[in-house]
């Protein structure tokens, strides 16, 4: 039996770092992963092939739609294949840096799925694997329709969605929330008609409300289009695609597309990790319980990532796995989790931070809200881009920034600003009164902050 300090199973972006983390710690430390590659969802079918996709589809769509008000005339073909290629070569990339960053921190990888056997140890192929420390990082997959499994070919997920061979006519993306708006964006920008069923009223329904809707509207003339407040309720492969029965207010109704890309959420993934053999139960959402510190039902057991409660986001999980090496370490880590910031890298991009409106609402919380659109802002007017804009929500007493709302091109970066507010706990006087360069989007920021309690200077 070979015995480490703390062995991480899944080399996602929560159990890699974690791993890395352990072994900047000094702790002797092993990495247990099932998939060839390490990197977990996010680098191998989620977040990097995603943006990868999203940067090239926009090139194009950029270059065809704008292309000619800039004086530039150009004849554009699409290279499906090189585009894909092109995404696998950046991921591939990045498999090899997490390897990289393995052995220069002396981390062990072990490759194959791990078991439990008892609470501390592991069983890996014919290897068995004991620890002082195990962190679970196993993270999600993607949560079918239960009457309509995934075939990758017709009913695809978002894994099937990263590795089509070619553009389809038509894709009906079922469920509006990020991973299908950012999806079904680069496909629709590719030439496919897209449309949407939500069984929700609104887009991306974590979202602030109003910024939901103006999203919406961008993304209709975009081409996108949308079923809101439907559900779908069977759906059949047919030979030139698919059928999907719908509901909407009570009438029936029925969609047809080449492909329909099923994006309704992700589910915690435990399959075949023997926890019982641990003593761990899961709840009642399927994830794994944990407590403050990150501790199952065994306090030598760790969980972190997707696979436990919050947002099922990368930095999220990283955050964790920081968090979780140190604490073994013996350290005080603490996670802020009221300012994660979450991000729709569609274009214009989507970003948010801390309350929408309704949250603080809800709350009870005294607010003010202040908005400054991107028409008056003379960076977006050089780009050309004016379509978005900046949301702030402060506490009405305390004049602290409770919230941070951006539809903006590179509102991904932008909203740092606001992360970096709630973490410091500033004002909006603070944000407003900070030098911010001219021209920029981000001075789009300091007029929303000027709007809160005084007015802003360009409207
Ligand atoms: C299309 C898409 C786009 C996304 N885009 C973004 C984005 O832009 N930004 C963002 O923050 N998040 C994004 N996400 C979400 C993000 O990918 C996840 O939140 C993140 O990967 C979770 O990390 P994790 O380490 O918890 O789990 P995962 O990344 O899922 O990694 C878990 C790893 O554990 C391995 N594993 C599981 N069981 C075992 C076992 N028994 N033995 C050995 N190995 C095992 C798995 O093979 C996997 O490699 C996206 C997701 C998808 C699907």
């Amino acid at each position: 039996v070979e015995t480490y300090d703390v062995v991480v199973i899944g080399a996602g972006p929560g159990g890699y770092v974690a791993a890395i983390r352990a072994a900047q710690n000094g702790l002797n430390v092993a990495c247990i992963e099932k998939n060839p590659e390490l990197g977990g969802t996010c680098l191998n079918v989620g977040c990097i092939p995603s943006k990868s996709l999203l940067q090239s589809s926009e090139l194009y769509a950029h270059m065809r739609d704008h292309g000619a008000d800039h004086g530039i005339n150009a004849d554009l073909k699409i290279d499906f294949s090189q585009m894909m290629g092109r995404k696998e070569r950046v991921v591939s990339t990045f498999n090899q840096g997490i390897k990289g960053l393995f052995r220069k921190n002396k981390v062990t990888t072990i490759a194959g799925h791990a078991q439990f056997i008892d609470p501390h140890t592991l069983q890996v192929g014919d290897q068995h694997v004991s620890a002082r420390h195990i962190i679970i990082a196993t993270g999600s997959e993607p949560t079918p329709l239960p009457f309509l499994p995934f075939d990758e070919q017709k009913i695809i997920s978002s894994t099937g969605a990263l590795a089509l061979s070619a553009v389809p006519e038509s894709l009906i993306v079922v469920g509006a929330g990020v991973i299908g708006v950012e999806l079904g964006s680069v496909y629709a920008r590719l030439g496919a008609k897209v449309h949407f069923i939500e069984f929700m009223d609104r887009i991306c329904p974590t979202l602030d409300t109003q910024i939901s809707k103006e999203f919406q509207k961008i993304l209709e003339k975009q081409g996108l289009t949308f079923d809101l407040s439907t559900k779908v309720t069977a759906g059949e492969v047919t030979d030139s695609g698919v059928e999907l029965t719908v509901e909407k207010e009570g009438s029936a109704g029925s969609l047809t597309a080449n492909i329909a890309l099923i994006a309704v959420g992700r589910r915690p993934f435990v399959d075949g990790l023997a926890l019982d053999k641990a003593q761990i139960t899961l709840n009642a959402q399927k994830q794994i319980p944990v407590n403050p510190s990150f501790q199952t039902a065994q306090p030598h057991i760790f969980a972190i990532g997707d696979v436990i409660d919050g947002p099922m986001l990368a930095h999220k999980a990283s955050d964790e796995g920081v968090a979780v090496a140190d604490l073994i370490a013996g350290k005080t880590p603490h996670i802020n989790y009221a300012a994660i910031p979450n991000v729709v890298y569609t274009y214009p991009e989507v970003a948010s931070v801390g309350l929408t409106e309704q949250e603080a609402k809800e709350m009870g919380l005294p607010i003010k809200t202040g908005l400054f659109s991107l028409k008056a802002n003379s960076r977006a007017g050089c780009m050309g881009e004016t379509d978005g804009l900046v949301k702030l929500i402060a506490h009405e007493a305390t004049h602290h920034l409770l919230g941070m709302h951006i539809i903006a091109p590179h509102a991904g970066e932008l909203i740092h600003e606001g992360v970096m507010a709630l973490q410091t706990r500033s004002t909006v006087h603070t944000m407003a009164t900070a030098s911010h360069a001219h021209p920029t989007l981000a001075e789009a920021i300091k007029e929303a902050a000027h709007a809160i309690f005084e007015k802003p200077i360009h409207i």
